[in-house]
């Protein structure tokens, strides 16, 4: 149903649907996927209803395709109620309108096994309203213009520890199956878009005052 509506949209404006993606498909798809019951009730009524926009935080600077080296990190704090979160996120869609955003950071974790520390990604719902968030400008895109592409900067903030998402150390395949189904909204849109130039370009040619080939 989703991909139906996307294509839909995409078939209109590809920046309306990548607006709409970034919001569902992969901003605040985390929380239907790994949330507990107490996050779903207290996020997911005003994201379904667009009163919040959700955005999705994986890529930095150094850090695109090999998502498994990003640099953002959230330190435990001693008394285990919250984590400070540190870092910096680039090419943010909706990044300067989200008030939820889903964030990946490094987390040191202990190996009772060893007693070795690593530092594992884990993936956190962060407000806006936590303090310490901001964005930059809207990036100048040759498209999708509509949509808003953003850095998105954390510096100190207080994440609570029950806003981790899923389990501590266990973020990366948050990301990756949050990122499966944006790929799948994400065709189903281009698919729109594919149809919609088509159409434009078929119809041009066929107009009474275009010339024939012959
Ligand atoms: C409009 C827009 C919106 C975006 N929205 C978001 C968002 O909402 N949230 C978010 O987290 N990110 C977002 N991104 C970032 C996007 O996910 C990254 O651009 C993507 O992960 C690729 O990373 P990169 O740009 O650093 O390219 P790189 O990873 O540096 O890749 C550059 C090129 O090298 C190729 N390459 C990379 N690794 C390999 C390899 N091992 N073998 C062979 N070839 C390889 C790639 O295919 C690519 O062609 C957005 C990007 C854009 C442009």
């Amino acid at each position: 149903q989703y991909a139906r509506l996307v294509e839909i949209v995409g078939q209109h404006d590809l920046g309306v649907g990548i607006t709409l993606g970034a919001h569902q498909s992969i901003g605040f798809k985390g929380l239907l996927l790994y949330g507990t019951p107490a996050q779903k009730k207290k996020y997911l009524p005003r994201l379904a209803t667009g009163e919040t926009v959700a955005a999705f935080c994986l890529t930095e600077p150094g850090s695109g395709s090999d998502a498994a080296s990003i640099r953002t990190r959230a330190q435990p704090s001693p008394c285990g109620t919250f984590y400070t979160l540190d870092g910096s996120k680039i090419w943010i869609s909706n990044g300067g309108l989200a008030e939820i955003f889903t964030v990946f950071a490094k987390t040191p974790l202990r190996d009772e096994g060893t007693g070795e520390t690593k530092e594992k990604i884990t993936a956190f719902i962060v407000e806006r309203g936590f303090g310490g968030v901001t964005h930059g400008a809207p990036e100048k895109k040759m498209g999708i213009r509509a949509s808003n592409t953003a850095e998105v900067h954390f510096e100190g903030v207080r994440v609570p520890a029950e806003n981790v998402l899923g389990v501590p150390g266990g973020g990366f395949k948050v990301a990756m199956n949050i990122l499966n189904n944006g790929r799948f909204g994400m065709a189903a849109a281009m698919a729109g878009t594919m149809r919609g130039v088509l159409a434009k370009a078929v119809s041009t040619h066929r107009s009474p005052m275009t010339p024939r080939p012959l």
